[in-house]
């Protein structure tokens, strides 16, 4: 058993050299494992800090860490990493060339690496095999375990032989680690792996931060756009059903000056790593991709993923919507659903030859789309598919947040079966709507439909309530809409029985626009000092050719941002910035972070009526502005003095101008709505921008008078 002083010493080393604080839940147990000399099998979902569990150990334990994963492109990112943090660590993968792999082979066999991470098809070659046996291996990590299992949603042949290395070297620890939440392949992968005896940690695979969203889709690009307000300058993926729809979208963001890029695989090789990296790397915020993407980015500060489309199934739900939040900050997933689409997927699962696989697949579909209408908490929903019972609502997901307000619609979905059966032909649910809301359109009279009974039944209700009320019946099976017939609109089974029987109907109230009532991420930072930090990072980046995140974590900068003293000890403080960063980097960031702590307290000096030093810029007052001086002295605010002198406040303002040019105390902040942003915003501007256009920029409205009172109060108080 590991003692205490082994669980102190790993306390250190994820302090010292990974800058946190505390273990995230299990990760210490694991850890005592390896430590001990036995084996695990870890099922975590992403973002549960999986890493540190086989990285730790290596570190501690003598000898190399051997970490097994398929994706290369994913290798230099982690090794990236660990070399930040002062870890020596490497890999050796068909992308080196021959040279490189050389130097990390002679290392390696010299005992001078923790980590090694190695392509499974050079593991197991002869050659490579016959190396391990003389060097001193202190662990072997299979990680994205699943891979070696057919079951899973990413087999790779080259994963199966790994089975081989429990035979070959039984003596040494071995951890598979996976996020795969189906039990089914778990069993598979214990059992390729030869990990049947391994101890097993299983934990939740809630994602909490990930905020869960479902909206109706009715102008999807609008929709997306509005969401993306939200998001400004946010990484993210949007996940389209087909190339088409992928690239029209990617266009489409652009025009609206989105940085985005399109990626499905029929694309060149070339063009979709570029693509990858430039996103990686924070030169594009969107991706707008195929369910080709996502595999191999491990991009940690994802803040939301959008459906257009809907999914086939909750497991690729789960999975894509996974690829948010992987640094445990707040995220969203936005799914757009539309019963268009779940027509599309049917049709799709009908040309599925073999009889049980569609049946499968029919049953996944009908389970995601239980999922999207639901009524009840999503995550619930979601979690209970995975057999992961939850007692309580999760408060964070559309429905939890803003609850559909539901009501009895039985007589209305009569009207619109009826509708649909007088009209007799194949119409969808465009038309329909015409007929209800009583329109005369030339295709309504042509088909005399103006003279059905259900013609103009209610012209309160206007074409996108009526259109949601359609759309939630088709959700709810009393008619299907034909894809083939353009929508065509024909009445079920479940339709006929509502018309004979006078089922009653339960239908959520028409919402506008997405469940926006929602309360907005705060995060809680200081918006303008982290898009300052950001962009340090990322030159900082480029300069050693890494990708940002490897550096620092959002996580990290965004603490940064809320620091209240720039000390060493604050800064060894933060999230992720373990002493070899420190010493690496900390010097970067202190002369940013001291000067926005300079201008912040001078803001704040002036606010608290602290003694602020102004110093001059201007003449001494004339005498009209010293008499205004003399009533502001009196506590009167600018209308009573204007009043009293006779004076415009316009005049007022500019006799202010000219005492804080003159150094004498007029509280600026207290005039300004929203000083902190004013300030923060001039002090992002570009200082070659002309003054209009610094005022145009700015988010805040601000009279001339008014933002000219501010530049002088900038000036005076010594930040320019
Ligand atoms: P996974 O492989 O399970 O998806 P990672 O190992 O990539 O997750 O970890 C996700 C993020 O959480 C990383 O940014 C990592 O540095 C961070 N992290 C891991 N463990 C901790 C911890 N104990 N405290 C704080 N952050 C952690
Ligand atoms: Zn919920």
């Amino acid at each position: 058993m590991a003692t205490k002083k082994v669980k102190e010493q790993a306390r250190k080393v994820l302090k010292d050299i990974f800058g946190y604080d505390e273990f995230r839940p299990m990760q210490e147990e694991i850890i005592c494992t390896l430590l001990d000399g036995k084996d695990a099998f870890v099922l975590m979902p992403t973002g549960g800090g999986k890493s540190l569990c086989y990285q730790i150990p290596s570190i501690m334990r003598e000898g190399t860490g051997i970490v097994v994963s398929p994706l290369i492109s994913l290798m230099k990112d982690q090794v990236d990493a660990l070399t930040r943090c002062g870890v020596k660590a490497a890999y050796y993968n068909s992308s080196l060339k021959s040279a490189e792999s050389k130097i990390i082979l002679e290392k390696f066999e010299a005992g001078a690496l923790d980590l090694l991470y190695v392509a499974p098809e050079r593991l197991l070659t002869k050659t490579f095999l016959a190396r391990l046996e003389k060097i001193k291996i202190s662990l072997f990590a299979i990680d994205e375990a699943h891979c070696v299992s057919q079951w899973g949603h990413d087999f790779r042949p080259e994963y199966v032989r790994l089975g081989e290395l429990r035979n070959i070297m039984p003596d040494i620890p071995m951890i598979a680690l996976t996020a795969t939440a189906d039990e089914h392949t778990r069993e598979d992968i214990a059992g390729r792996l030869a990990l049947t005896k391994a101890k097993r940690f299983i934990s939740s695979f809630d994602r909490p931060n990930i905020r869960y969203l479902v909206s109706e889709k009715r102008q999807p690009l609008t929709q997306v756009l509005q969401f993306l307000e939200d998001w400004k300058g946010a990484s993210g993926i949007i996940y389209c059903l087909s190339r088409k729809r992928v690239e029209d979208m990617a266009v489409n963001l652009q025009r609206h000056g989105i940085r985005s890029a399109a990626y499905h695989a029929g694309m060149p090789g070339r063009s979709r790593e570029k693509v990858q990296d430039d996103f990686l790397r924070d030169r594009i915020n969107v991706i707008v991709a195929t369910i080709a993407f996502g595999m191999g980015v491990d991009k940690p500060n994802v803040r939301f993923v959008i459906h257009h489309d809907l999914p086939k199934s909750i497991e690729s739900y789960y999975q894509e919507t996974g690829r948010a939040g992987r640094d445990g900050m707040e995220s969203e997933a936005l799914l757009l659903y539309g019963s268009g689409d779940v027509n599309l997927v049917r049709r799709l699962i009908e040309n599925v030859e073999n009889i049980d696989q569609r049946r499968v697949e029919v049953h996944k579909l009908n389970s995601m789309v239980a999922l999207s209408e639901a009524l009840t908490c999503r995550r619930r929903v979601l979690l209970g598919y995975f057999s992961e019972e939850r007692e309580e609502d999760c408060g964070n997901c559309d429905v939890c947040l803003d609850p559909p307000e539901t009501y009895d619609a039985s007589g209305l979905a009569e009207i619109v079966l009826q509708c649909v059966r007088e009209a007799k032909g194949d119409f969808a649910i465009g038309y329909i709507v015409d007929i209800l809301r009583g329109s005369k359109n030339a295709r309504i009279l042509s088909n005399k439909h103006e003279r059905l009974k259900t013609h103009g039944h209610d012209k309160t209700i206007n074409v996108d309530e009526w259109m949601s009320i359609l759309r939630q019946l088709v959700h709810q099976g009393f008619f299907t809409q034909d894809v083939s017939r353009r929508g065509a609109l024909t009445i079920t089974k479940k339709g006929r029985m509502l018309l004979r029987e006078k089922t009653q109907v339960t239908l959520a109230k028409y919402q506008p626009g997405i469940k926006r009532k929602l309360k907005r991420f705060t995060q809680g930072r200081n918006e303008a000092l982290f898009k300052k930090l950001v962009v340090v990072r990322e030159q900082l980046a480029e300069q050693e050719d890494a990708s940002p995140h490897t550096l620092f974590s959002d996580v990290t900068l965004t603490e940064m941002s809320q620091m209240s003293e720039v000390t060493d000890q604050a800064l060894l403080r933060l999230s992720g910035m373990g002493k070899h960063k420190f010493e690496a980097y900390a010097d970067v960031f202190r002369p940013i972070l001291e000067r926005y702590a300079r201008d912040k307290a001078a803001a704040k000096g002036s606010n608290s009526g602290q003694a602020l030093k102004l110093m001059a810029k201007g003449p001494r007052p004339t005498d009209v502005q010293s008499h205004t001086w003399a009533l502001y002295r009196k506590g009167q605010g600018l209308d009573a003095i204007g009043i009293a002198l006779g004076l415009s406040e316009k005049t007022v303002l500019n006799h202010y101008i000219s005492l804080v040019r003159a150094a004498y105390h007029i509280d600026v902040p207290s005039l300004v709505g929203d000083f902190e942003t004013v300030m923060q915003e001039l002090d992002d501007a570009d200082p070659y921008s002309s003054l209009s256009q610094l005022k145009q920029d700015l988010s805040v409205d601000l009279s001339n008078e008014m933002f000219r009172l501010v530049l002088a109060w900038r000036e005076a108080i010594g930040v320019n």
